[in-house]
């Protein structure tokens, strides 16, 4: 076995992002609050065979985790198809999907016999008139169809997450902590970023992790802090009746020097982190002709080099406001949540 491949601050190339296409069937405030978007033109999309070889060579440096991400996945057509490429490569010991759900209950069965190991589905809200006016959407009954269609089609370990915003939903985190539980479900609530299409974003309406605990310290009772992988993004806990959740704390108390995770965009662009200003072009020499190892030696050399602490470093701006104005999304969509697969 080869050393492990790390980079800068010995952070290991562990998980990636694969994002399988920018369009999204929702427009969340805190994502996608434009009316129009430019997408990444259909012709620079990586195929399935890309994809799929593009995970082999990351799988061949280490790689053991991989997301599939969006935009909204289940727009792309086919994905079961994509999984089972993915899946049959025994080096990815684990494969998840992260969904609005929308199209779950639609593809849930498929999902699982393609080879998907776990699913976490959006869940920002349990009352649909707040999905409506927040993501533009009629349709919560669909997302809670397809959290049931994942449980019966065999997903045990389901989890939600929550972006929770000041105003918006934080009146709701004990309703989505009982909802979780009795839906056999893991709720992750994540402190809202200010990366990508979050044009909006603004401290104030950032519910940090402290207050979050506060508020189910006080319902709940006594909150223990779960010792996990520490490498993953959620931070776990637990609550005297045994019920565990997790939050994210990227905002107010961030992961970077644990972060292991890089991205690759639907159009094959590879991001070492989310707040990157740009990535390494993985497309033009894949469609060059670019043998395996030529692609391990240029993701090779982009991890050892990398010295990314994207959230970190937002915590030294003072008067921070959102990362990106709208001209500078619509000038490069590389920089959009939507396009980085979150
Ligand atoms: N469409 C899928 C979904 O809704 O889960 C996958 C893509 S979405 C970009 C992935 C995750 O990013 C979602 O859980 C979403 O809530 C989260 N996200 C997007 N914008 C965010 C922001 N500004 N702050 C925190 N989380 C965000």
């Amino acid at each position: 076995m080869s050393e492990p491949l790390q980079d800068t601050l010995g952070r290991p190339l562990g998980s990636l992002r694969v994002s399988v296409t920018d369009r999204c069937n929702l427009r969340c405030r805190y994502c996608m609050p434009e009316d129009d978007y430019v997408w990444l033109p259909r012709e620079s999309i990586l195929t399935f065979e890309e994809t799929s070889r593009l995970v082999g060579v990351f799988a061949g440096l280490g790689v053991q985790k991989v997301r599939l991400t969006g935009g909204e996945p289940l727009l792309r057509h086919d994905l079961p198809d994509l999984i089972a490429m993915i899946a049959r490569d025994t080096r990815i010991a684990d494969l998840a999907m992260t969904t609005n759900g929308l199209l779950l209950a639609k593809h849930a069965a498929a999902l699982k016999a393609a080879g998907l190991s776990r699913v976490t589905v959006s869940l920002d809200t349990l009352r649909p008139d707040r999905m409506r006016t927040f993501a533009k959407s009629p349709h919560h009954g669909d997302v809670l169809l397809g959290i049931a269609a994942a449980r019966q089609a065999g997903f045990e370990r389901i989890k939600l997450n929550t972006v929770v915003i000041r105003g918006f939903n934080d009146d709701e985190l004990i309703d989505l902590i009982d909802f979780a539980r009795s839906h056999h479900a893991e709720v992750r609530f994540i402190e809202y970023m200010d990366v990508g299409g979050a044009t909006r974003w603004s401290m104030d309406q950032v519910v940090s992790q402290r207050e979050i605990l506060e508020t189910l310290g006080r319902r709940f009772g006594v909150i223990r802090p779960l010792t996990d992988d520490s490498r993953a993004p959620a931070e776990r806990f637990g609550l005297p009746d045994g019920t565990t959740f997790g939050i994210i704390a990227s905002t107010t108390a961030p992961f970077c020097r644990a972060c292991d995770r890089s991205r690759v965009t639907a159009d094959g662009t590879w991001l070492l982190c989310l707040y990157a200003e740009g990535g390494v072009d993985l497309r033009e020499p894949l469609r060059r002709g670019a043998t395996d190892a030529e692609l391990a030696t240029i993701i090779r050399d982009g991890w050892r080099a990398r010295r990314d602490r994207g959230a970190e470093e937002r915590l030294g701006v003072t008067q921070r406001g959102a990362l990106y104005r709208i001209e500078s999304l619509r000038a490069d969509p590389h920089r959009e949540m939507h396009t980085r697969g979150g």
